[in-house]
């Protein structure tokens, strides 16, 4: 006899994580994790440096110094910020919270893989809602609640498809569920959103008792590394955290320098306007190879290929690899055909699109 785990938590499927390592080949293009290619802010490196001199100290247990400065920059109140090691952190917190057996959780079906497991393994089931070509519906989400659902969780934009809500979508929905229901509304991505009709659940959910908003340091500000998030929520689900929230969750070192990764706006600025200069650019150009791009409102391009064995996902897959690119083939669940590619530097995009390009032409 051997300690058995509970057995939720053996109903979870096995985490592959995107590559990181190619054989043979010492740097290659890392593509596969959405993660900023252009690195942080000078001053947020600096922050991280000073911060050395601290590492023998617990960090601050109330955060203030981040929380103060996101109160500030988005205008919310502190006594709604919660952060985390991650915001991966703050959503498991959340859910371990909220969500127990014999509740249902709804999540779109290309959804975020993340939330799924944190409820598998509170006992809860997972109801997936049909999406409309690769967007999340709010109709077919609305038609799933039932008296026992908890949770409805969404990325917007949403990972791996890029695709987003507008937010009278967002709006309508939240309207539309019962008061009871959580709904949390994850915008790892929204900083890169230029669409006019996008709005951030930051403008609106202290308005509400039951909608959380998470955000992170992993994606524009580049400190993936550093495990860096935070989420607004209503004041009693911020209460309610705080009571699982270890003490010391987000480390010293990521506090200090996510504040001075938030005040650099001009590096931010460059950074967002880099990404969406290559995303048009990318896109326009992998659509005239032939290729169909999911429109993206985030930092990735999830492209599907043709269903032929010479330039299926796959074989797309080998020839990025052969020449030092890592894309990331998305899992199961998700999209068929498709790989995942991070906007990366300059020449890093270049050389994806001259890889593709000579993939599908064969040569
Ligand atoms: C990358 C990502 C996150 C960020 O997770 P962290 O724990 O903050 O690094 C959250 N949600 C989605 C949809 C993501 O793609």
């Amino acid at each position: 006899m051997i300690p058995q785990p509970r057995p939720c938590v053996l109903e979870l499927p096995e985490y592959v994580p995107g590559e990181r390592e190619l054989k043979g080949i010492t740097e290659p293009i890392k593509l596969s994790s959405n993660e900023s290619t252009l690195g942080p802010s000078p001053q947020a490196l600096q922050a991280y440096a000073d911060a050395a001199t601290q590492l023998h100290r617990y960090p601050d247990p109330d955060q203030n110094e981040l929380r103060d400065a996101l109160a500030e920059h988005f205008g919310l109140a502190v006594n709604q910020l919660i952060c985390g090691n991650g915001s991966a952190e703050l959503i498991q917190i959340l859910i371990h919270a909220y969500v127990g057996e014999g509740d249902e959780v709804l999540l779109s079906e290309y959804g975020f893989p993340l939330y799924r497991i944190f409820a598998i393994s509170q006992g809860a089931s997972v109801i997936s809602s049909a999406e409309v070509d690769c967007v999340t519906s709010v109709d077919h989400l609305l038609e799933c609640v039932t008296p026992k659902t908890k949770l409805v969780a969404i990325a917007n934009p949403n990972n791996p498809t890029g695709t987003y809500l507008s937010g009278s979508e967002v709006r309508r929905l939240h309207t539309n569920l019962p008061a009871h229901v959580l709904l949390l509304l994850d915008e790892a991505y929204a900083e890169y959103v230029t669409a006019e009709d996008f709005e951030s659940g930051l403008l609106w959910a202290t308005e509400t008792e039951n909608v959380v908003v998470a955000r992170t340091f992993s994606k524009l500000y580049g400190l993936a590394s550093l495990r860096i998030g935070w989420m607004l929520t209503p004041r009693r689900a911020f209460q309610t955290m705080q009571r699982l929230r270890i003490t010391f969750n987000a480390n010293g070192s990521a506090l200090a320098t996510a504040v001075a990764a938030l005040h650099d706006v001009k590096y931010t600025k460059h950074v967002q306007q880099h990404n969406q200069l290559w995303r048009n650019r990318m896109t326009d150009d992998l659509e005239a190879q032939g290729l169909n791009v999911i429109p993206s409102m985030t930092n990735f391009l999830l492209i599907q290929f043709p269903d032929e064995p010479k330039l299926n996902s796959d074989a797309a897959a080998n020839a990025l690899m052969d020449n030092g690119i890592i894309p990331r083939p998305v899992s199961a669940g998700s999209p068929t055909n498709c790989l995942r590619i991070t906007i990366g530097k300059s020449e890093e995009n270049q050389a994806v699109l001259n890889t593709l390009k000579q993939f599908i032409q064969g040569t």
